[in-house]
């Protein structure tokens, strides 16, 4: 299958998931395109569509939480920040993504700490 259509068939299968957890596509359609082309080039590499921003381990529990969408493991974190680590996914009321700030989950554990 070439890259442009398994590229669709992400976006479709992706948007049933992150719907219902409150998150959309980012309107940086420029972005989409090429993380999910990304996720493409490492599901042939890798055999799943694993996060091409986060480093993976080679231990199979640590890498399975990084398959995209990735939301479900990492929830208060990416929700605090209103998008994904990526940036791939953003909150439905989020407009204009350039506005959100990247909290690393270090940073955003010792906030969760101090409360
Ligand atoms: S951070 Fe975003 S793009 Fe990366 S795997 Fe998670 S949900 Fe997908």
């Amino acid at each position: 299958m070439d890259a442009k259509k398994r590229m669709d068939q992400f976006r479709t299968m992706f948007q049933r998931i992150i719907d219902p957890l409150g998150y959309k596509f980012s309107p940086d359609t420029e972005l989409v395109d090429f993380l999910l082309e990304q996720e493409v080039m490492l599901e042939k590499e890798k055999g799943s569509p694993f996060c091409p921003c986060q480093g993976l381990k080679g231990e199979r529990e640590y890498d399975m939480k990084l398959v995209c969408p990735c939301i479900p493991f990492h929830r208060d974190h990416y929700d605090a920040m209103k998008r994904c680590w990526c940036g791939l996914y953003v909150h439905k009321d989020v407009e204009d993504p350039d506005e959100l700030v990247q909290i690393s989950k270090k940073d955003f554990e010792a906030s969760r700490n101090k409360c």
